[in-house]
């Protein structure tokens, strides 16, 4: 059985094809710029890629597309789009409701719906990719996965924040936490490669893209997450400032920033481009770093300085830490992060293997030193893959 996994944002349709359950990919691709006059698909299929400028002036044109180009007599990998028999949606937010995937029904279609408030910017364009893809493959299973998910086993102690508790219970003002599908997806690698079950580990997984989040593990369970009501709280990353003092936006309302302004500056402004004044992208900051520039090793030094905290925080929370894991653009490739993230931490049982961290490949490995008390990994994401399996397992109930 072919499973579509598929990632809807404001303009785009990212897509991955599996043949499930052995879980290889198919096809994989994206249509961009959907709603501009000129759209472009990018098509991989047999170590082939196919790039090509397309019509796609909605969402519903924008699966065309897809499926179109999945059946193509040329580049198609599909003979029938009845082949693909389940399609697996990464959604956002899930509020309170859902603690794992779902089939998709129209309850599970206005839930979606109402936690948009919650997450405005991806929870419409998720449902428009929902509502496109059941209008083209009216008999496949629908499934959504969410990103809140695996966050929803928080307890009450570390999801109610520091406010009248009303705020709490009117507006459902909490932590929800965010890339959850990874964190699950890293901290079960991390159990297997570890030859334990996943109830037997306390891990700290660390998903450092260019949205960040750190996650306790406990006993296979998410138990606290950096990010919070929305994905701004927590570490620095590439352009949101992560935690600050409140207060700091009412003295800065007082001088005269809109909440727009304010918004702006947090979400887009701030982090790792703020600080350097130069990029949000961690290459380009090292580059300038090498060259001399002392902003640009500052965004460095406290990006790595806030993940340390945080490892530190959350081995208090686990009481016993197992395994550290690092995923993510930057937790993959970067091995002078790593280093700096984990360099003095031997009093917690850390010390990284340098010649294991300097190494990339394979994408699945162990960088601890045989003496280290803690295990920590690289562990590349594969949120897709996470995606795929539950859609299948869904589809499939025995
Ligand atoms: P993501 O959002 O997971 O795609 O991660 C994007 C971040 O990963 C950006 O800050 C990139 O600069 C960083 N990144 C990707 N490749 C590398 C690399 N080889 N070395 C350092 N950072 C990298």
């Amino acid at each position: 059985m072919k499973v579509l996994v598929i990632n809807a944002g404001s303009s785009s349709i990212k897509y991955q094809l599996f043949e499930m359950p052995a879980g290889t990919i198919v096809a994989k691709g994206m249509v961009e710029r959907i709603g501009e006059p000129e759209s472009a698909l990018v098509h991989q299929y047999n170590n082939s890629k196919f790039a090509s400028e397309v019509k796609a002036p909605d969402h519903d044109a924008g699966m065309q597309v897809i499926l179109s180009t999945l059946t193509d007599a040329k580049i198609g990998v599909v003979k029938n789009i009845s082949e693909i028999g389940a399609v697996g949606h990464r959604v956002v937010h899930g509020g309170e409701e859902f603690t794992g995937s779902v089939i998709i029904n129209s309850h599970v279609l206005d839930s979606i719906e109402r936690f948009a408030d919650l997450a405005p910017l991806h929870n419409p364009p998720n449902l428009t990719g929902i509502r496109a893809a059941m209008h083209s493959l009216p008999s496949a299973v629908q499934t959504a996965c969410f990103d809140t998910a695996f966050h929803t086993s928080i307890p009450k102690t570390a999801y109610i924040y520091g406010l009248p508790y009303d705020i709490y219970e009117k507006y459902r003002v909490r932590r929800y936490g965010f890339h959850g599908t990874s964190h699950r997806y890293v901290a079960q690698r991390c159990a297997a490669l570890m030859g334990v079950d996943k109830s037997r580990a306390n891990i700290i997984t660390c998903h450092l893209g260019n949205g960040c989040s750190i996650t306790a593990v406990k006993e296979g369970k998410s138990v606290d997450t950096s990010m919070g009501l929305t994905p701004l709280e927590g570490v620095v990353m590439g352009t949101r400032c992560g935690d600050i003092d409140p207060a700091i936006l009412f003295y800065l309302a007082d001088k005269g920033y809109t909440v727009k302004q304010l918004n702006t500056m947090c979400n887009k402004q701030s982090g790792l481009l703020g600080i350097s004044g130069i990029s949000n992208d961690m290459r380009n900051l090292r580059e300038h770093a090498k060259e001399g520039s002392e902003r640009a090793r500052l965004a460095l030094d406290i990006f790595g300085y806030r993940v340390t905290k945080y490892i530190g925080a959350y081995t208090a929370v686990l009481g016993r830490l197992d395994a550290v894991v690092f995923t993510g653009g930057i937790g993959e490739n970067d091995a002078a992060m790593r280093a700096q993230i984990c360099a003095g931490q031997s009093q917690i049982g850390i010390a990284i293997d340098a010649g294991a961290n300097e190494a990339r490949e394979p994408k699945e490995r162990l960088i601890s030193a045989a003496q280290s008390r803690v295990k920590v990994y690289v562990i590349a994401t594969d949120e897709e893959a996470a995606i795929a399996a539950d859609t299948y397992a869904l589809a499939h109930p025995d």
